[in-house]
């Protein structure tokens, strides 16, 4: 078998595995997968193939468009605004060559101009049909660029919900990792030359996978928006909230200290596992849902890296000390 037939045979195999339809959407996925040239694209794959889950139309739907969905969106906005703007330069190419041949037109009656009164009413004739002409390719051009103008104003919407959805997580809402990082990377600069406090929560929810396991995938994503949409409001005005990914969240606290982040962050561990979290449609108690969370503080030439890190640290220490408590880091970057 040559190499391009084995890779097929791959990609063939994979597409069965997940009961997926050839289209050239999920060839194009897997074909990813198979090359071993998406290096994102497989870590996403193999961490749903290592979990046991089935690689279903859903699944790859999600990892496609954590991955390149957004990315997707604004190549289409960016696709339609340079057809656009090659069409209003085609227009206006064209008005600028009728112009011309107008005044070439005009150029040369003008030359004929002092000869017999028929010439003259022939110049006459041709001025007037130049002029007509003329006219009636500017209305053109002006609903062209009318039309053009509403193009663009659709577009800007566009761009606008692209822009949105690329820093958003479809399914809590909340901002998404990259969101968040630019968010970082705006604020500790900021509270470094204020000389402000800043403290940042990682959050992970307790044996997810069990919930996963017992009650289904869709429970879990249940469980996600109900914890996502809570942290959300429950730091609304004193945090920055985020899916960081998976079942992981990322607070961000300007003017925080760690002990006033993990005061917060003890009431929200509370407030979730306080709820009777419940099955949608059945009823079924799904049991106290519990957060481990680490807290990090900035010290000086932190990084977003060594801020998140150190918080991560944290909250391995809370997993290891036996889950639903929040752990503020004591190392210095
Ligand atoms: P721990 O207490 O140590 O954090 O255990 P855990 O089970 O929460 O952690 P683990 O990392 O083993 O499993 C996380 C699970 O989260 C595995 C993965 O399938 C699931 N998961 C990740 N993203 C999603 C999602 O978007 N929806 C659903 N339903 N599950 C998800
Ligand atoms: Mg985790
Ligand atoms: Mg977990």
């Amino acid at each position: 078998m040559s190499d391009d037939s084995s890779l097929f045979a791959k990609i063939g195999a994979l597409l069965s595995e997940a009961g997926l339809e050839p289209t050239p959407h999920n060839y194009e996925f897997f074909y990813r997968y198979a090359t071993g040239a998406d290096k994102q694209l497989i870590a996403a794959v193999d961490t749903v193939r290592a979990a046991g889950q089935p690689l279903n139309n859903r699944i790859v739907g999600t990892i496609r468009r954590e991955l390149f969905g957004a990315g997707g969106g604004l190549g289409r906005v960016i696709e339609n605004a340079e057809r656009e703007l090659g069409r209003m330069v085609d227009y206006v190419e064209q008005s600028d060559a009728d112009t011309r041949e107008y005044r070439d037109r005009l150029d040369r009656s003008a030359v004929d101009h002092a000869t017999t009164l028929d010439r003259q009413k022939a110049v006459l004739a041709d001025m007037v049909e130049a002029t007509n002409a003329i006219l009636s390719q500017t209305d053109k051009l002006q609903s062209e660029l009318a039309r053009s103008a509403r193009e663009i104003d659709a577009l800007k919407a566009d761009l606008e919900i692209a822009r949105t959805e690329s820093r958003s997580d479809p399914l809590t809402g909340l901002a998404n990792r990259k969101a968040c990082c630019d968010y970082l990377g705006a604020q500790l600069p900021r509270a470094a030359r204020d000389q402000k406090q800043l403290s940042l929560i990682f959050l992970d929810i307790d044996h997810f996978k069990r919930v996963n396991d017992r009650f289904g995938h869709r429970t879990g994503d249940e469980v996600l928006r109900l914890v996502g949409q809570t942290l959300e409001r429950s730091f609304h005005g004193v945090g920055f909230a985020a899916r960081w990914g998976g079942e992981e969240f990322v607070v961000v606290m300007p003017g925080a200290s760690a002990p006033q982040a993990a005061a917060y962050a003890d009431r929200f561990r509370e407030t979730i596992g306080a709820r009777a979290v419940k099955v949608r449609g059945t009823g079924e108690e799904i049991g106290r849902v519990t957060l481990s969370m680490g807290i990090s503080e900035l010290v000086k030439n932190d990084t977003i890296q060594s801020l998140v890190d150190r918080a991560d640290q944290a909250l391995y220490e809370a997993k290891e000390g036996g889950r639903d408590r929040v752990i503020c880091s004591r190392a210095a970057a």
